[in-house]
C-alpha cells in the first residue's frame, strides 16, 4: 500500500538521485551536496535559508520537492526519560517517534544517551495480539522520506534543547527501528532511508548503531544479511515455543521457529555481531519458568542478547504485566546461564509509550471531534 504525494520528499532523495534531477535542470551535480548539507548538517527549516543557491533554483526546488513530509503535531514529554513525537503526514496519517534517554552517572538528562525509536508503517499487518499498532491493521507503508523525516524532527527538537545543538552530527546515539509497523515488510523504503541516514552527505550515522527489529519475516532476514551496510538485528521472539508464539504472533504460522532460528543464526554468523532477542513478558502467556529455560537454550545457541520487556498495558486488550517477582525469576534463569540480559524497567508509561498507543488515542479523539 503506497501513498502518492503531490511532490516527492526531499528527505527521500539520495545524493545521486538529487544530482540527477538537478542536472536535468542544467544545474551542476555539486549543488546536490550543498542542498543536503543545508538539510542534514545545518538543519535549516526553509528553502530561503539555503543562501548559496540562486533564487530561481530555490523557487524550482520549492515547486519540485516537499521540504519536510511530516509535521510535528505533539511533543509529549514524560515524567521519566521518554519523549514521544507525534507526526502528521501529508495524508493526515499519524506516526510516532520516541526518544528514550538513558541517564548517565554525574551528568544531567540533556547529556544522557539517547535512543530513537522510529516507525516504518502506518499501522501494521502482522496482527500481534498484544500490540496497539496492529489493532487497526495496516493503513500504508511509509516512504523513505517519511522515515528519514522522523529523525530530522528529533534532531531539530534536540538541537533546540541541548548544548549539542548544530554540531553537524545527529544529536542522538542509537536508532532502533522498532516503532509502528514491521520494518522488513517495507524493505526497500527502509533500506533507502537508512542509506540516507548513514551516508556522509546525510546524517552520517553509523550502521552499527542502527538496530532493525522484526517479528520474524524470514526471507527478508536472509536478504538483510546480504546488505553491505552492517545493521544490527533484533528478533521479536515473545515465545520460546511455536505453541506460545502462535497464540500471540500470527506470523509464526508462516515462519515457525524451525525457519526463524536458523535465519537468525545465519545473520549473526555473517555479521559477527550479537543479535538481540526481544521478549515481552505477559502474565500467564509466556512468563513461565519453562519458557525461560527454553529461551535460555535458544539464546545460548544463537549467542544472543536477551531484552526482557514487561508488558505495557494497552487499553481494550486483556493482557497483563507479570509481577516484579515473576519478572525477576524469569530473568534469573537466563542470568544463571551467563546470558547477557536486560530487564527493561518501563520507560514512558505515563505517555502511552507502548507502540501505537498515542496515535490510536489521537485518532479516536479526532473521530469524536469530527462533525
Ligand atoms: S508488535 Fe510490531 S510486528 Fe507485531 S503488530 Fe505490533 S508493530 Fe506489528
Amino acid at each position: 500500500m503506497k501513498f502518492s504525494p503531490e511532490k516527492p520528499a526531499l528527505t527521500g532523495e539520495t545524493l545521486e538521485s538529487l544530482a540527477a534531477r538537478l542536472q536535468e535542470q542544467g544545474e551542476p551535480a555539486f549543488r546536490a551536496r550543498q542542498i543536503l548539507e543545508w538539510v542534514y548538517k545545518k538543519r535549516v527549516t526553509s528553502w530561503d535559508e539555503m543562501t548559496n543557491l540562486s533564487k530561481p533554483l530555490r523557487t524550482w526546488l520549492a515547486g519540485t520537492f516537499d521540504f519536510m513530509p511530516a509535521e510535528l503535531v505533539l511533543n509529549k514529554h514524560s515524567e521519566d526519560v521518554t519523549d514521544k513525537l507525534l507526526l502528521e503526514l501529508r495524508d493526515r496519517s499519524l506516526i510516532e517517534t520516541v526518544i528514550i534517554r538513558a541517564p548517565q552517572d554525574g551528568v544531567g538528562i540533556d547529556h544522557s544517551r539517547k535512543t530513537i525509536c522510529i516507525s516504518t508503517q502506518v499501522g501494521c499487518a502482522m496482527g500481534c495480539v498484544f500490540c496497539a499498532s496492529g489493532l487497526a491493521g495496516l493503513k500504508r507503508d511509509l516512504s523513505a522520506g517519511e522515515i528519514v523525516a522522523q529523525l530530522l524532527h528529533v534532531c531539530r527538537s534536540e538541537d533546540a534543547r541541548t548544548p549539542r545543538a548544530h554540531t553537524e552530527i545527529a544529536s542522538f546515539d542509537n536508532i532502533v527501528v522498532m516503532g509502528m509497523g514491521e520494518p522488513l515488510a517495507n524493505y526497500d523504503a527502509l533500506i533507502r532511508a537508512l542509506t540516507i541516514v548513514n551516508a556522509d552527505w546525510g546524517l552520517g550515522f553509523g550502521a552499527r548503531r542502527i538496530t532493525i527489529s522484526t517479528s520474524g519475516v524470514v526471507p527478508k532476514i536472509l536478504k538483510l544479511a546480504e546488505e553491505p551496510l552492517g545493521f544490527r538485528l533484533a528478533i521479536s521472539l515473545h515465545g520460546a515455543t511455536d505453541a506460545v508464539r502462535e497464540q500471540i504472533m500470527p506470523i509464526n504460522r508462516a515462519y515457525p521457529l524451525a525457519k526463524l532460528l536458523p535465519a537468525a543464526k545465519l545473520f549473526s554468523e555473517k555479521h559477527g555481531r550479537m543479535i538481540t532477542l526481544e521478549f515481552i513478558l505477559i502474565e500467564n502467556v509466556n512468563d513461565s519458568l519453562e519458557q525461560a529455560r527454553l529461551l535460555r537454550d535458544i539464546a545460548l545457541d544463537l549467542h544472543a542478547h536477551v531484552n526482557l520487556i514487561p508488558y505495557n498495558t494497552v487499553e481494550g486488550l486483556p493482557w497483563k504485566r507479570p509481577s516484579l517477582t515473576r519478572q525477576d525469576r524469569f530473568a534469573d534463569i537466563l542470568r544463571a546461564a551467563r546470558i547477557s540480559v536486560t530487564l527493561r524497567r518501563e520507560k514512558g508509561h505515563d505517555i502511552d509509550a507502548a507502540c501505537g498507543q498515542l496515535r490510536l488515542k489521537t485518532e479516536k479523539d479526532r473521530e469524536l471531534a469530527a462533525p
